[in-house]
């Protein structure tokens, strides 16, 4: 599933190709893909309106419109093509705006596991997540006394998105690597400086992965290069590159998770 630097190149890419054109007809083509409003009243309210801004908040694409936000969750396979509108669509669209230059902005999911939202408010869908983890405002003390208020294993918290907003197994595998953190390490016993090394690990990590346009791995997303980069993250067996341990695999709620068994040993390990 694209994670905050594959969601943040995705909007970024959308902008100029979208930002000033107006929505002419949207189609439709599988209604269950449409969280909300109900799919008999969403075409009458999307028509005319001016798309002001791509942005993003969380793994959520998020379209300022003249009255309204569009809100795009791509989840396992979802994907968003500009193209000319001529022809037939393709394969698996799930929703086709048509666009006053003669273009049109296509939502393609092969797999229907990806949601659209079209809301006058976007906190009203993303009110639950948790901070930013780019902002300002989101640094080592915020961070520090978060973790202290949990009572979760750093992987599961970190994933968890009403905690922080936009990290996924990549990007978590990723930080904790780079904050010589285990991934079993209980949130509340992480130390200050510790906790200063996370925020750290975490915003080296984002900040890589958007400047290599995110990753390309096992999703319909092909931008980035950020893949041939990973300290940890599907590279069992393979040697750190902090400290030539081979790193392992272990299975945390489900998830592949991977990590330095010497840089990141476990909690009370040594
Ligand atoms: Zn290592």
């Amino acid at each position: 599933m694209p994670e905050l630097p594959e969601v943040e190149t995705i909007a970024r890419n959308l902008r100029p190709a979208l930002v000033g054109r107006k929505v002419i007809t949207a189609h439709l083509l599988w209604p269950r893909s449409l969280e909300t409003p109900p799919p008999g009243q969403f075409q009458d309210r999307i028509t005319g309106q001016i798309i002001r801004e791509t942005g993003r908040r969380g793994k959520f694409i998020i379209l300022q419109l003249s009255t309204d936000y569009l809100l795009i969750h791509l989840r396992m396979s979802g994907d968003l093509r500009v193209e000319p509108d001529v022809g037939a669509v393709a394969a698996h669209d799930r929703m086709v705006f048509s666009l006053d230059d003669g273009n049109r902005l296509a939502f393609n999911d092969t797999r229907k596991f990806g949601r659209v939202w079209l809301v006058e408010d976007p906190a009203c869908v993303t009110g639950d997540l948790g901070p930013e983890p780019l902002d300002e405002a989101f640094n080592p003390v915020v961070l520090y006394q978060a973790l202290q208020a949990r009572r979760r294993q750093l992987k599961p918290l970190l994933l968890d998105q009403t905690f922080l907003a936009g990290l996924g197994n990549i990007y978590v595998d990723e930080s904790l690597h780079r904050a010589c953190l285990h991934p079993l390490t209980p949130s509340q016993s992480v130390t200050p400086a510790q906790a200063e090394a996370l925020w750290q690990g975490i915003r080296e990590t984002l900040h890589e992965g958007i400047r290599r346009n995110g990753a390309s791995i096992d999703w319909v997303y092909r931008g980035g290069d950020f893949q041939n980069y990973f300290r940890a993250y599907q590279r069992t067996g393979q040697p750190c590159p902090q400290c030539g341990t081979l790193i392992e695999r272990i299975l945390v709620g489900q998830r592949g998770t991977h990590y330095c068994p010497d840089c990141q040993p476990p909690f009370g390990g040594r």
